[in-house]
């Protein structure tokens, strides 16, 4: 169960620069808001009260992070943020921010983020995602909650970093007071994103957000290469599509929470 870190909200210092863009995103606008703080500094356990999981995706090939130790249910190809850990409230309405800098669309953006939030909601009875609003302005709040489900683009200052989400809740206590109450997404602009079912050659933003989305609900990473088939197994790669579609451990873990 503890595959992931718990952490207090310690301020960070805003890096003051931009890291350079792949040479495609220096063709296009420049992203109003990229600089992202590192949101995995500190680790502390907070057991009374409002808790911070960060979970870091890497690029295949890097090495497993540190706190990524392996649940008991991993080799079943699911595991859990934590115990009895999930949204209490449904629907999970959410924000997108399309700003990016590859020129793709505000529709392809929405649409793929859409087509990973209801690939979820297709395997379990309960209504899990509701709707979401755009909004341009969206910002990576990584030290406080603001009541809002982002997902937007931007640089974490961390190299094989694909993405990370930010997971708010209270992870501790009675069960019944155990709650999701927000994440936030980020698609690490090192990468350059896009449909990778028409160019093998992007890291697919459906692909990832549906496996960033799983994160939100609950669900934890899998580094066990059995279950690397799994759309939580926690490495992913340029070209790679088959994320985009829920396994049988994933299926298991979600209806687990929410019902089937
Ligand atoms: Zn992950």
């Amino acid at each position: 169960m503890i595959a992931v870190i718990a952490v207090i909200v310690l301020p960070i210092a805003i890096a003051a620069f931009l890291l350079p863009l792949p040479e495609q995103a220096k063709q296009s606008k420049a992203l109003k808001a990229p600089v992202i703080s590192k949101a995995n500094d500190h680790f502390v356990l907070n057991p009374a009260g409002l808790q911070k999981i960060v979970f870091i995706h890497y690029k295949k090939g890097y090495a497993k992070p540190p706190w990524a130790n392996g649940g008991k249910k991993e080799t079943q190809c699911y595991d859990f943020l934590g115990k009895w850990v999930k949204w209490k409230e449904l629907p999970v309405n959410y924000v997108i921010d399309p700003d990016n800098p590859y020129g793709l669309s505000e529709e392809f953006v929405s649409d793929a983020i859409y087509k990973a939030a209801e690939e979820w909601d297709a395997h379990t009875s309960a209504e899990l995602f509701g709707s979401y609003t755009i909004d341009y302005e969206s910002s990576w709040d990584s030290d406080a909650p603001d009541g809002r489900n982002e997902l937007l683009f931007g640089d974490y200052p961390e190299e094989g970093v694909i993405a990370v989400t930010v997971v708010w809740g209270y992870f501790y206590g009675k069960p019944s007071e155990r709650k999701i109450i927000e994440f936030d997404i980020l698609f690490d602009t090192d990468f350059v994103w896009g449909d990778a079912s028409v160019d093998p050659n992007v890291m697919d933003l459906q692909n990832i957000a549906t496996h960033e989305l799983g994160h939100g609900i609950g669900l934890d990473d899998l580094y066990d290469t059995v279950c690397s088939e799994e759309t939580m197994y926690g490495y992913s790669d340029y070209g790679e599509t088959k994320k985009r579609t829920l396994e049988a451990g994933d299926i298991t873990g979600l209806q687990i929470l929410y019902g089937g």
